[in-house]
Order: C-alpha cells, then sequence, then structure tokens
C-alpha cells in the first residue's frame, strides 16, 4: 500500500468552484472525468464527483465494460454485503465501495492499471471488488431476492449517491473492509505496509451474529513443518515440539504479530495464508501431536468490520456514524 497524493485536478477544480465555474477536467488516460463546481466547498474540504459511468474488466468474458457508477455500486454491495443486512449497514458499506472505486479508478492515473488486468483500473472478482450485474443477479439469487434483497441495496445506494469519505478534505484512498474482526480492527501498519492515518484500531463490539468465530484448525507438527517450509523456503523449522511454539507479539487490534515455531519465526497473517486461516487474531492449543489454531473473525481486520456495521446500525447507529467509528477522522458528504 502506498500513500497516494490527491491530484492535483482537484485543487483546480476548487480554485474554480468558488466562480461557480463549471471546470471539466479529462484524465487521458482513464476518460473520467470530474467536475469542480459551487458544492466544491463542503466541510472546507473538496468534493469529488463520481464519474458517470466506470470501466470494469469482467473477468469471465475476459472483456472492459463500461458501466454506470451508481449501478457498479450497488452490484458491489450485492457482492460484498447480505441483503438482508440492516438498511444503515448498506449504506456504510455503499458510501466504502464507492469512495474505494473512485480511488482506485483515480489513483490508475498516476500509477497505470493494475497487472492483473492491464486494461482497466477495476476488476470484478475479489482482487479488487465482488461485482454483479443485475441480470447475473438475477439468474443467481432469483427473481424474489431482486424484489426484496436488491431493492434494499438499491434504496441503500440511491440514498448515499455520489457519497463519499474524505480524510482532511482529500478522498480517503483506502477505504477497506473485512467481514468481522473479532472483537478489535488492525492498524493498517500491522497488517499491510503503511500507516494509514484513518485505519487505526478500533473496538469491534458488535460483531455477535458474525461467522467464523472460534474456528479450529486441527493439524500434526508434521504437516505444520512441512507446509510453513514448503511456503516459505527462506526459513526452516527443524524438528520441534510443543514447547518450541510460541506467540511472541500480538498487535494493538490482538492479532499474532510475532509466533516463533522451531527455529523459524512468522507473523500471523504468513502462518494465516500458509493454512488458510479465517484471520490472524488466533490462539493456540497445544498436544503431544497436534496443533489447533482457533481463529477469531473473517478477514484481514482494517477498516470497517461489515458484521461490526450491521451490529452498530442494529443498535441504533446510522451509516455516517458506523463509518466514521471504523474510519477514524474521516468525514462523509
Ligand atoms: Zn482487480
Amino acid at each position: 500500500m502506498r500513500k497516494i497524493k490527491i491530484m492535483p485536478v482537484l485543487k483546480l477544480a476548487a480554485l474554480c468552484g468558488g466562480f461557480a465555474v463549471l471546470a471539466l477536467l479529462v484524465l487521458p488516460s482513464t476518460l473520467i472525468t470530474f467536475f469542480g463546481d459551487s458544492n466544491s466547498y463542503i466541510n472546507n474540504g473538496e468534493r469529488t464527483v463520481p464519474p458517470k459511468t466506470i470501466s470494469v474488466y469482467r473477468t469471465a468474458s475476459s472483456t472492459v465494460e463500461e458501466i454506470d457508477f451508481e449501478d457498479y455500486v450497488k452490484g458491489v454491495v450485492a457482492g460484498e454485503m447480505p441483503a438482508s443486512f440492516e438498511e444503515d449497514a448498506l449504506k456504510a458499506q455503499a458510501v466504502a465501495a464507492r469512495t474505494y472505486s473512485l480511488s482506485k479508478v483515480m489513483r490508475s492515473g498516476n500509477d497505470g492499471f493494475p497487472a492483473a488486468h492491464p486494461t482497466a483500473a477495476l476488476c470484478d472478482g475479489t482482487h479488487c471488488q465482488v461485482y454483479r450485474s443485475y441480470s447475473e443477479l438475477e439468474s443467481l439469487k432469483g427473481s424474489s431476492w431482486m424484489n426484496d434483497g436488491y431493492k434494499r441495496i438499491e434504496k441503500a445506494v440511491d440514498e448515499t449517491s455520489g457519497q463519499l469519505m474524505y480524510y482532511n478534505g482529500e478522498l480517503a484512498y483506502q477505504a477497506l473492509f473485512h467481514s468481522s474482526s473479532g472483537g478489535k480492527t488492525e492498524n493498517s501498519e500491522d497488517v499491510f505496509v503503511s500507516a494509514v492515518p484513518y485505519l487505526r484500531s478500533v473496538e469491534s463490539t458488535y460483531e455477535e451474529k458474525a461467522t467464523h468465530k472460534d474456528e479450529k484448525t486441527t493439524l500434526t507438527y508434521m504437516v505444520l513443518a512441512e507446509t510453513l517450509n514448503k511456503k516459505y523456503p527462506d526459513r526452516y523449522t527443524g524438528n520441534f515440539t510443543h514447547s518450541n511454539i510460541k506467540i511472541t507479539d500480538r498487535t494493538e487490534g490482538g492479532r499474532v504479530n510475532i509466533i516463533n515455531i522451531g527455529n523459524a519465526s512468522y507473523s500471523g497473517r504468513e502462518i494465516r495464508d500458509a493454512l488458510g486461516l479465517a484471520s490472524a487474531n488466533f490462539t493456540i492449543d497445544k498436544d503431544t501431536n497436534t496443533i489447533t489454531f482457533v481463529t477469531s473473525g473473517y478477514g484481514h481486520g482494517v477498516g470497517m468490520s461489515q458484521y461490526g456495521a450491521n451490529g452498530m446500525a442494529e443498535a441504533g447507529h446510522n451509516y455516517k456514524q458506523i463509518l466514521k467509528h471504523y474510519y477514524t477522522g474521516v468525514e462523509v458528504y
């Protein structure tokens, strides 16, 4: 993750805004237009207006499709969150997905498109954000879901139309989210590379209904050693027993920062990746021949917890309160 500076076009748009001049700026690499008008100044920030359409790489057909931006957001919320979630959780998801999508498009102006799909800034899979078109959802979920679930998503997206998250008046580029944290989210630098000011560890107290609670994965020490030595050939565990396995450090959010296994040491994220665990938030139970990893939460733990957002909404918090809780210091407008 890199810290990205806001694009200069927005500064220019802000200069024009005071005179209610329409500043139409076309970014040649993305062909996305941004408008700066008299509504540019809100909370002293510069409002970014999403483009009308967005180019998305469709994995199944290997083609780039031009999709209405707000319809795209609906297809992402449908792909990323259960439609049965509370209305304000769906709204929070809509704003987070909209912000994340737009930031990917804007960043591609500086960085180029990702190597995984060099013809568009975003793809429709977990690599970026899962997106399903209206017709795909219809055949996948059926007409009764479209009349109920999709309608709920549509309402959440329409009622937050164009709204984005800002930090210090700049688009919050890293609107990351995950399924559930297990009780506390993570500082971005403890999971990824850089410290992002709004991705701070916060309590996530309303996750009672979250899936992946106390999930157990048991394996023998032999299988553990084989798996780790194969995945991380730069380190070698050597022979070890239960007494040579120890969690020595945890992150602020409670995930394993360092675990020593035999002669080698790993981050919780490395263990999670190697063993396919639901989370790096785990404890260990050791037996004579086996070890059991007990995980809490599902996902990387950074940014908004979706189950936590749903719990907050059930407890009466609105989507802006939810977003401000999980993204420290942001404004939503
Ligand atoms: Zn992608």
